[in-house]
Order: structure tokens, then C-alpha cells, then sequence
């Protein structure tokens, strides 16, 4: 049977109406969650994602401001920013888009933002909290994707979860949220002997990886909960044949000619739906999910700091 669809879109949509609900109570005491977006340069993936974050404060009811400095801009530059946003008051949250330019020292500006207003969950100490298993801001993506399965009641406790991928902003804080869930959890990575084997054992396997549809049925065991967090492209005709089931080639093959490319993610669709119970889609899955948390994280900013 072929999986069921974890829809992000629409868990997505429900986390934003919550938001804007706790925002619409909030302007009534006169408060505003504010989020100020920073993009260094013209990074045309970079410029979409800022600018759907603006926009999708403005539709929730929150206060944003974005800050476009030039490819040039120097750490001290941006640092000097980032300090201003610190100390107004009218900023809950500042997200500072990566990746950032290679003159500027990324470590060192994410370590300036400060906690309580880093939303994308990247500094130290909510690193630390996350680890300890304390309250603080976490990385939107991996929240993202425990609001999913929750919204699905997908089992966690005792579950065999597989992470692959051990980035700071996806794999790692994904495995800490399973633990704390009571899973048990696999970290798989580039290193990783025999993955397919590895990924096989999975009751929940989520692919961050970053490679066009890599996990295919063979790395999929019969009714594992498949999360793809990746984003990758697909721009021949021949990828899409193969990626795909064959229901989805005459609007992939549209988006194609359109666009020169469509959206694909670390799992190859085509074979997984047939091993797998639930599957996210590409697009329509964690993307979405990944600023609805940013709002989340916003209005929880606020509160904490108002508290
Ligand atoms: P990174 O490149 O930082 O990390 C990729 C991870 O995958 C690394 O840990 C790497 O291992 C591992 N990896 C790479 N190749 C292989 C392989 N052949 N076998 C096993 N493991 C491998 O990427 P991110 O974590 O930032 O992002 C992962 C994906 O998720 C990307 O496609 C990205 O675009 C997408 N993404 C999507 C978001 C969304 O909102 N949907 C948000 C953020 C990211 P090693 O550490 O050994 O190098």
C-alpha cells in the first residue's frame, strides 16, 4: 500500500493560526512580537526565504523589519548591528540568514544575537539548554518536524529513530528532540558503514543530508515513517522519471519546463511510497513547518521576555 502523506503545509497552516491567535490576545495588551530579519549580500535562495518570513509576520499580526546589507559588509559591521537589535525593545527575535558571507565570521555573529531573542535556536546557550533538556529557543526545522509527527500521534517512546545528517541546524538538534521523546536514536552521517542497512532499521527515518533523493525503498524499512527535510533540484526530465512515481511526472515535467528545475528532497519518492507508512512530500512537507516555527518561536520570544 503506498504511504499516507504527512501534510507540513497543513499542520503548518494550524501552528500559524495558533500564533496568530496568542498575537491577537497579546495586541490587546498593547504588545507586538517583533522579528527582525538580517541578509548579508544578494543570494537570490537567501532573498526568497527572507522575504516569505517577512511576509508571513505581517499576515500573523507580527512587527518585522528586514535589514539588507551589501555583500562587502565586514563581521565588525554586521556585530554592530546585531547590538542595535539586542537593545530595542520593540525586537523579540533577530534572524540573521545564513549562509553568510565567507569574509564574515558566521560563529562569532550567531554567538552576538542574544539568547533571548536568537529564534533560530543557534546560540550556545539554547544549544545547551536543548541538550539539558531545559526551556529556551530551539532550531525551527527540527521543531518543525516533532509538531508534525505529533500532529500525526506518530509514536516516539521506544521508537527507533535515524537521523541522517548531523548539521548543528538540523541533525543534531532533530536527534536531541527524539531522545528527550523518550526514542532511541541512531545518528548516521557521511562516515556511517553500510547506511542503507542502518536506515533499514528505522521506525522513523529523517533524511537531512542535502543529496538529491539519495534514500531510496532499499534504505526504507516496510511501514517506517519517512521525514525528508531535504530541499534539492531536479532539472532533467530523465531525474524526474526516476524520481518520481509516475503520477507526479506531468506537473514535475510542467514545473520543469516552467521553471528549469523543480523542488526534490533526499528521498526518492518513487520507490520509499511503496515501503513506507507516511511519507512527507517535497515540497508541501517540512519547509513550510520551518517558518511556522520561526512565528512560534517569535511570540514565545516575547513572552519569555515579557514575563
Ligand atoms: P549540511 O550539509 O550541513 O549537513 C548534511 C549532513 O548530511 C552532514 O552531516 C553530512 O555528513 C551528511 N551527509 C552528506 N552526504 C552524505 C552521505 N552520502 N551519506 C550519509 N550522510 C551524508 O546540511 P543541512 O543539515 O543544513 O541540510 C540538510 C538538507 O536539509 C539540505 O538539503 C537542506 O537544503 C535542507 N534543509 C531544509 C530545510 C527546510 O526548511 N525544509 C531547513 C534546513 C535545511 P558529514 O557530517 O559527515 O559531512
Amino acid at each position: 500500500m503506498a504511504a499516507q502523506v504527512l501534510n507540513g503545509t497543513m499542520v503548518a497552516a494550524l501552528i500559524k493560526e495558533r500564533v496568530a491567535a496568542r498575537v491577537s490576545e497579546l495586541a490587546a495588551r498593547g504588545i507586538k512580537p517583533g522579528l527582525a530579519a538580517v541578509l548579508v549580500g544578494d543570494n537570490p535562495a537567501s532573498k526568497v526565504y527572507v522575504g516569505s518570513k517577512v511576509k508571513t509576520c505581517e499576515a500573523l499580526g507580527l512587527y518585522s523589519e528586514e535589514h539588507v546589507l551589501p555583500g562587502d559588509t565586514t563581521t565588525e559591521q554586521l556585530l554592530a548591528l546585531v547590538e542595535e537589535l539586542n537593545q530595542r525593545d520593540t525586537i523579540d527575535g533577530i534572524l540573521v540568514q545564513l549562509p553568510l558571507p565567507p569574509q564574515i565570521e558566521t560563529r562569532r555573529i550567531l554567538e552576538a544575537v542574544t539568547p533571548a531573542k536568537d529564534v533560530d535556536g543557534f546560540h550556545a546557550i539554547n544549544v545547551g539548554r536543548l541538550v539539558r533538556g531545559e526551556e529556551g529557543l530551539f532550531p525551527c526545522t527540527p521543531a518543525g518536524v516533532m509538531e508534525m509527527l505529533d500532529h500525526y500521534q506518530i509514536p516516539l517512546a521506544g521508537a527507533h529513530a535515524v537521523v541522517v545528517g548531523r548539521s548543528d541546524i538540523v541533525g543534531k538538534p532533530m536527534a536531541m528532540m527524539l531522545l528527550h521523546r523518550h526514542a532511541t536514536v541512531t545518528i548516521c552521517h557521511s562516515r556511517t558503514r553500510d547506511l542503507p542497512a542502518m536506515a533499514r532499521e528505522a521506525d522513523i527515518l529523517i533524511a537531512a543530508i542535502g543529496r538529491t533523493a539519495m534514500i531510496t525503498g532499499d534504505y526504507v524499512r516496510e511501514g517506517a515513517v519517512v521525514v525528508d527535510v531535504g530541499m534539492n533540484s531536479a532539472t532533467t526530465e530523465a531525474e524526474i522519471r526516476q524520481i518520481f512515481p509516475e503520477s507526479e511526472w506531468p506537473k514535475r515535467l510542467e514545473t520543469l519546463r516552467k521553471k528549469g528545475s523543480t523542488l526534490v528532497g533526499d528521498v526518492e519518492p518513487r520507490t520509499v511510497i511503496e515501503k513506507a507508512a507516511w511519507l512527507t512530500p517535497v515540497p508541501g512537507g517540512v519547509g513550510p513547518l520551518t517558518i511556522a516555527m520561526l512565528m512560534q518561536n517569535t511570540l514565545r520570544a516575547a513572552e519569555m521576555r515579557r514575563a
